[in-house]
């Protein structure tokens, strides 16, 4: 049968634009579809901005250390309006640039929603395509737990295009978001508290960088507060929220922001029309090779519910096209030794195991660990420190994992995840040059181990 389409792509987010790009690239016929905004949630409600935010936020810190080196400024002042109308514009440049990127590649753009009408054709404004392969890349979308009061509470996607900056604000949960998010407020002025459920945020992180991460937080006075979960939110006359936490605490601030996770975004997508199942999370099964239960549809990106990480999809996305289109240079995604950063103030920068994930996995293991002042604030009043660690296998000196707080901890430990992800030992890294001087030079500077 001839088809319209070789792919047809759901979704011209981080997965969904690498796979219709390079799938086009090698020759197919592909058309996209997009509902909201070209780039997805990352370019539009995600990484780009939240990252912009965060270079806001920290000015703050920059001001008040300036003074050390001799700097005097005036009152700082800070305009929300202004930081939002710039990250604004330049996310609808980015908007024209992922329009041209797929059109330059020679891919069909359909903006509208899409729905599945069986397992070989698509709907999109009112007009039926079909397609030899279709790839659901639909992402995610922030879920809120059904308490009463939660049409007041916000999520990421609302925080980015909040009219004022609240000046008393909530952040509930304990992962990502969360962390960022706070921060991010409590830097540009907000009085900010993190409420977590849990003994300690950053469940799954090493668990010296989530203490360090929680002492450094505390330090800049961001008030976090744990084992803490709302009941209820309700509104009050004067336009402020009153929070009750299950323990009977009752709050009062002027926003409540839910950072508790993402569900995949499958709705009003046709799914009942084909043969797709869901796992049991709800999120799209898919075999290794991202075909779904359904031979001609695949799925990829945070819509599988896999590792929910931009650089993930992309690896996903270019994954599917390869294995259609160029299966010579099909490679499958390699999960193991993903870096990440959780870009709180500091950050956080990990790749590789945890110490709990090595010990759990049976690694006999030495532990090596670095907690310095970073040299810039030695002329400020700052009490930051750094901390750097280094998990090794004490048979065959692997280094089976790097965790760093600090400064840039996520650009350092992108490179260090090459290393691993070569295999280096410790010895490779004590047998490396530092760059002096550096904060980064402590990865290849730590001789006693703290712990084995
Ligand atoms: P998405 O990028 O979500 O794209 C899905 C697209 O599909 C969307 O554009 C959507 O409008 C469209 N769509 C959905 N349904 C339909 C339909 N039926 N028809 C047509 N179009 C449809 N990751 C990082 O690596 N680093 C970070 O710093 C980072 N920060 C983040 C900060 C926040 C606040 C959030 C929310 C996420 C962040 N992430 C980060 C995660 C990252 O954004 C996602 O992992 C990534 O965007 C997933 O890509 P995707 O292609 O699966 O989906
Ligand atoms: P996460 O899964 O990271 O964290 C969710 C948090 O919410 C956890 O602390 C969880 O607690 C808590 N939680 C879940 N359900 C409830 C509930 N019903 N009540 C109270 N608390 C609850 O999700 P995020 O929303 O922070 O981010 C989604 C994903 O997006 C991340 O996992 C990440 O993959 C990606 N992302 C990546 C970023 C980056 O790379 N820098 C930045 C932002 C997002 P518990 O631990 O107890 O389960």
């Amino acid at each position: 049968m001839a088809y319209d389409f070789d792919l047809y792509v759901i979704g011209a987010g981080s997965g969904g634009v690498r796979s219709a790009r390079f799938a086009a690239g090698f020759g197919a016929k592909v058309a996209v579809a997009e509902s909201r905004y070209l780039g997805g949630t990352c370019v539009n409600v995600g990484c780009v901005p939240k990252k912009l935010l965060v270079y806001g936020a920290h000015f703050a810190e920059d001001f008040e250390q300036s003074a050390g080196f001799g700097w005097t400024l005036g009152e700082a002042d800070f305009d929300w309006a202004t930081l939002i109308a710039n990250k604004d514009r330049e996310i609808n440049r980015l908007n024209g640039i992922y329009r041209n990127l797929l059109l330059n590649s020679g891919v069909t753009l359909h903006e509208g929603h899409a729905r599945l009408i069986d397992p070989h054709q698509v709907e999109v404004n009112g007009q039926r395509y079909t397609a030899k392969h279709i790839l659901i890349a639909t992402g995610g979308w922030p879920q809120i737990p059904d308490i009463p009061g939660r049409e007041h509470a916000i999520s990421s996607n609302e925080a980015f295009f909040l009219k004022e900056l609240p000046k008393r604000i909530l952040v509930v949960g304990g992962g990502y978001i969360a962390v960022e998010f706070a921060g991010i407020f409590h830097g540009l002025g907000a009085d900010t508290k993190l409420l977590y459920r849990g003994e300690l945020f950053l469940r799954g992180f090493d668990g010296a960088v989530r203490k360090h991460l929680q002492e450094e937080l505390t330090k800049r006075g961001l008030d976090l507060q744990f084992n803490a979960d709302i009941e209820r939110i309700e509104k009050q006359a004067d336009g402020s929220l009153k929070v009750t936490l299950k323990d009977g605490r009752e709050l009062a601030t002027d926003c409540v922001f839910y950072a508790t996770g993402r569900r995949p975004m499958l709705d009003n997508l046709g799914l009942e029309n084909t043969g797709v199942k869901l796992d049991k999370r709800g999120f799209i099964e898919v075999d290794e090779q991202y075909q779904s239960a359904e031979p001609s549809i695949l799925a990829i990106g945070d819509v599988i519910g896999r590792v929910q990480l931009t650089p993930v999809a992309l690896a996903e996305g270019m994954a599917v096209a390869r294995r259609l289109f160029k299966p010579e240079q099909y490679r499958p995604v390699d999960y193991n030794m993903i870096p990440t950063a959780v870009f709180s103030l500091p950050n956080i920068g990990t790749v590789g195991l945890t110490e709990e994930q090595a010990r759990e996995a049976g690694h006999k293991v030495q532990i090596f660990e670095s907690r310095f002042r970073p040299m810039k604030l030695t002329l400020t009043e700052c009490q930051e420190r750094t901390l750097m660690k280094l998990v090794v296998d004490a048979e065959t000196d692997k280094v089976l994992g790097c965790h760093m707080v600090g400064p840039d901890a996520g650009e350092i430990v992108q490179g260090l995840a090459i290393a691993l992800k070569a295999g280096a030992t410790k010895r490779d890294f004590d047998e490396t040059i530092g760059v002096h001087p550096t904060a980064a030079e402590e990865f290849v500077t730590m001789r006693t181990p703290v712990a084995g």
